[in-house]
């Protein structure tokens, strides 16, 4: 039997799954990412970790053909390295796929992890069912990709396609970690929450005991931002309607400009999904002049937090059968 191994290398973790050709999946591992450290560690633990799915395998005389990886980033994808990450700083430059493949002794195809997320929604998720849509990933970071005709939108090829966490929604907006101002991903990411939510700390605003440690201690976390709202906070709960306004804003616009009104929502913030989608839908139905807004379809992915595996698997298929792949 054959099988791919799909990697997903966000901000905060390394994901990774074994799939058949099917789609079906086998086995799942989980590292972090940043506390791995410069990128020479993180190669030799991702290494690792696909020696270990490799090994299960062949006990009951499995092969593994390729690994697919989806990387959060602008990627120069013939060269597999990483140009610029917002959230993996020290990846840039990294020549991660040749030296993955070099390692494994089998091929390495590199896609950006939101584009990954929109091969896995087309394999296996919501996005079979529909022609044309926007993905949006909300991690430690916000990542997009565009579907056109069911086939992923490549663009020219530069590396940067469906980047809609860096589309600016508020030029006077909080800073971004790519270093603009007002960046979608300043209003709708994991790192957003956080930030925010120390900024109100900072400011002096009442909190329970738990939150002001979690801030003090620096291991404030985006579900302990969901905590507080839910426990009624209000500056928790600004925050998540800030995220809905922002998503709202920056998916209006797109729509409008490409004349389509779909969008699947994955990534690990959109768990919070009853925090921030009433303030998405109302900016989408009261905003934008041009859409039908009864015909508006925001979905949330049936694939949790798998989708970008899926995906970098489906890419690691592809690309042997010489379809979208690189080296
Ligand atoms: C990066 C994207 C990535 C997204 C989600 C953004 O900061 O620029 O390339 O897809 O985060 O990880
Ligand atoms: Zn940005």
């Amino acid at each position: 039997k054959a099988y791919c191994i799909g990697v997903d290398i966000g901000g905060t973790f390394i994901k990774m799954g074994l799939f058949d050709e099917k789609g079906e999946k086998y086995a799942l591992e989980r590292l972090p990412s940043q506390a791995l450290g410069p990128p020479e560690s993180l190669l030799e633990n991702l290494v690792q970790a696909c020696r270990n799915l490799m090994e299960a395998r062949r006990a009951d005389e499995g092969r593994v053909l390729a690994v697919g990886l989806g990387v959060a980033g602008k990627l120069d994808i013939p060269e597999g390295r990483v140009v610029f990450s917002p959230n993996l700083p020290n990846m840039a430059g990294f020549p991660l796929a040749p030296r993955l493949k070099d390692a494994l002794g089998i091929p390495v195809f590199m896609e950006n992890d939101a584009n990954v997320f929109g091969l896995g929604e087309l394999w296996a998720g919501q996005g079979r069912h529909a022609a044309n849509w926007i993905g949006v990933t909300l991690g430690t970071g916000v990542g997009g990709c565009l579907v056109a005709g069911g086939s992923l939108w490549l663009g020219d090829g530069l590396g940067f396609v469906g980047e809609i966490g860096h589309v600016i929604v508020d030029p006077h907006g909080p800073p971004c970690a790519c270093g603009q101002t007002g960046c979608l991903e300043a209003h709708a990411s994991g790192s957003a929450l956080t930030r925010g939510m120390t900024q109100a700390f900072q400011e002096g605003s009442p909190m329970p005991s738990w939150l002001r440690e979690a801030i003090a201690s620096q291991s404030l976390t985006p579900e302990h931002v969901d905590k507080a709202a839910r426990a009624g906070h209000p500056h928790a709960l600004d925050l998540f309607r800030r995220m809905g306004w922002a998503l709202g804003l920056a998916l209006g616009n797109l729509f409008t400009f490409l004349g389509i009104q779909t969008a699947i929502v994955g990534g690990g913030v959109s768990e919070a999904w009853d925090l921030f989608f009433p303030h998405l839908m109302e900016t989408l139905k009261t905003t934008p002049r041009m859409l039908h807004p009864t015909k508006i379809r925001i979905y949330r992915t049936h694939l949790g937090s798998l989708a970008p595996l899926y995906g970098a698997a489906r890419l690691a298929w592809q690309g042997l059968q010489g379809r979208l792949g690189n080296s």
